[in-house]
């Protein structure tokens, strides 16, 4: 063998030796301290307790879905005046004894669930002039008895019964459709009206300003300042 042929082999051979060894280093298995600290990597990853975002927990008391992001066009306790009103063609006056809530665009065509804000008796299921479907339930609201009134409703098919005891949450009844008897020609919102005591008032509206005490404010009782 010449030198030049001994020298070529070695060089072979370095070279074969080297591959392998660069080889086993990268498919190396994990040390064991490598292999621990990517599991403590994986186990902080990993979700331990799944939290919805807030704005999709589903608050109970709510007599429509989303209320806090509904436009209310008349609060409580707004005097309404037929030529200053928000509501084209209004045909009320006085002062608001509740709250409207009004529907998004895109429930217009569908079916919207009025639900019942407290648990307690059905007392009135009847067409009242100027609402047409009206559901009225006897009320626990902050330790105090109280009547409420929810305004403008279809009363066919609506599951509340005179009498009968129903939940906090569950469904009254659907909103009657714009311009039907089911809202007495009204557009197609809920009007809220809580009474305080035991009797019933069924009137939307009040000339005397000094009457609303009567009435609480809903808005108050569904979204209360959090201290
Ligand atoms: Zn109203």
């Amino acid at each position: 063998m010449t030198k030049k042929k001994a020298i070529i082999i070695l060089a072979i051979i370095l070279t074969t030796l080297m591959v392998f060894w660069f080889l086993s280093k990268k498919t190396e298995a994990p040390t064991v301290e490598n292999f621990s600290l990517e599991n403590k990597v994986n186990l902080e990853q990993a979700p331990t307790k799944i939290e919805l975002p807030k704005e999709t927990v589903v608050a109970n008391n709510v007599p429509l879905l989303n209320p806090e992001k509904r436009i209310t066009q008349k609060p409580f306790g707004v005097l309404i005046d037929p030529k200053t009103s928000p509501i084209p063609g209004e045909r009320f006056s006085g002062y608001h004894t509740g709250t409207d809530w009004e529907i998004f665009p895109e429930e217009a065509g569908v079916d919207v669930e009025a639900r019942a804000i407290c648990e307690g008796e059905i007392r009135q299921k009847k067409k009242i002039s100027g609402y047409g479907g009206v559901i009225i339930q006897n009320c626990i609201l902050g330790g105090e008895k109280a009547v409420v009134l929810y305004g403008h409703l279809k009363l066919n098919d609506s599951p509340a019964e005179i009498g009968k005891t129903f939940f906090m949450g569950d469904k009254l009844a659907i909103l009657g459709a714009s311009g039907s008897a089911d809202t007495d020609g009204e557009r197609k919102h809920l009007h809220l009206g809580i009474k305080k005591g035991e009797e019933i008032d069924v009137r939307g509206y009040v000339s005397n300003r000094n009457e609303l005490v009567g009435w609480l404010d809903p808005e108050k009782i569904l979204f209360p300042p959090v201290l």
